[in-house]
């Protein structure tokens, strides 16, 4: 068990508040910051209801460099994951600078308050859509960070840019405390903790697959619009590699584990290295939970692309990480979080 104590920026959000409960569960000591811009600190009360322990909550936003450097001042913080950002694709492309001020200046005032008190440890949390549209369906981390096509996934190949900048301005320097940093590249994160307790709360209408079919399936959406069905897939529709955010987590401490032997930047692929498509989502889904889900193919979305999935084998080599939990327990654990809980955290 570890006491070390780490900072989890955006740890009131969806992926954040489990990164909380398997950190806490692992005996680390945890403080969060986040803005609850996009979350309720009600899911931070459950993170301490199923650890049965407590964590530091801070209310303030990263781009906050005193409210930063007061946090750094009261605690010894070993290492940062660092979540928080904004993640709406079709808002990015609508207010970009409100995206790149989060995403991108956030970081760059996170990284430099950690460089003034000496912490050098940083997780961040990237994704797939750094790879753009690459000609190939299986992603590999050698790929091109290149062409991303929307503002949101623009700010994270710049923040992947800036944390490369600062592993290799040490390698130009004979710095004593060299920044130790891991990329990890996010597929489709789906599921919940399978207490039923935290989950994926979305603000209004939910732009995403699952959030989407799990409100159709408790009534409080009419029908689900499936967005293409002449793609070159199995069946035509999208196809994505989905990934349970408590496995997705655990790649987090896998990474912490890591950072130890670590020098520089290194990216990896979080997903399970197989892609489902919507049809098939929607098949799972009316199986596991009894309940028919209502749908109609409709025109492509922009942007979109057919097909893709991760190559994880770099992550299971260095990282010793794989996924461990199946399609079913991903919409299973959905279903329990989202049925108890029809309204999120309200
Ligand atoms: P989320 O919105 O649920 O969580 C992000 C949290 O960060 C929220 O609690 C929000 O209030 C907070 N936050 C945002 N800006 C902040 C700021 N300036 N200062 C302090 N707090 C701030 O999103 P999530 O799904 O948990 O995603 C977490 C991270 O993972 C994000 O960086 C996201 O871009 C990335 N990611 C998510 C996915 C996904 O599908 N969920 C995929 C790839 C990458
Ligand atoms: N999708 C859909 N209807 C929706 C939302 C998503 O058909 O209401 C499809 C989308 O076209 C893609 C897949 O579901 O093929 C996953 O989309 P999501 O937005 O969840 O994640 P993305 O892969 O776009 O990040």
């Amino acid at each position: 068990m570890s006491t070390e104590k780490i900072l989890v920026t955006g740890g009131a959000g969806y992926i954040g508040s489990h990164a909380c409960v398997e950190l806490m569960q692992a005996g680390y000591d945890v403080i969060v910051i986040d803005n609850l811009s996009n979350s309720k600190p009600e899911s931070l009360a459950r993170v301490e209801k199923i650890t049965s322990k407590s964590l530091v909550f801070v209310e303030a936003d990263i781009c906050d460099k005193q409210a930063l450097s007061d946090i750094f001042s009261a605690h010894d913080i070993y290492a940062v994951m660092h979540f928080a950002g904004l993640k709406a694709v079709g808002e990015s492309c609508l207010q970009p600078i409100k995206y790149y001020q989060n995403n991108v200046y956030g970081t760059l005032v996170l990284t430099e308050v950690m460089q003034a008190f000496a912490v050098n440890k940083i997780i961040f949390s990237s994704s797939a859509t750094v790879y753009g549209e690459p000609d190939t369906v299986k992603y590999t981390e050698d790929l091109p960070v290149f062409g991303a096509t929307n503002p949101y996934g623009k700010s994270k190949a710049m923040v992947e840019d800036i944390l490369k900048d600062l592993a290799q301005a040490d390698s130009l320097s004979n710095t004593e405390n060299p920044w130790k940093i891991i990329l990890l590249r996010y597929f489709n994160p789906i599921g919940a903790h399978i207490s039923g307790l935290i989950g994926e709360d979305p603000n209004g209408i939910p732009n995403n697959l699952i959030p989407y079919v799990s409100q159709v399936a408790v009534g409080k959406l009419e029908q689900l619009s499936v967005f293409g069905g002449d793609y070159p897939t199995i069946d035509g529709t999208g196809v994505r590699d989905y990934i349970h955010v408590v496995d997705l987590v655990k790649g987090h401490l896998n990474a912490l584990a890591a950072l130890k032997n670590t020098s520089g930047c290194k990216a990896y692929n979080l997903g399970a290295g197989k892609g489902y498509s919507v049809l098939e989502i929607i098949t799972a889904f009316t199986r596991i939970t009894g309940k028919d889900i209502n749908y109609k193919i409709v025109e492509r979305r922009t942007g979109d692309i057919a097909e893709y999935y991760a190559d994880p084998d770099l992550a299971l080599r260095e990282l010793n990480w794989q996924t461990e939990k199946s399609l079913d327990d991903m919409i299973s654990d959905t279903w329990r979080w989202q049925s108890a809980n029809p309204n999120g955290y309200e």
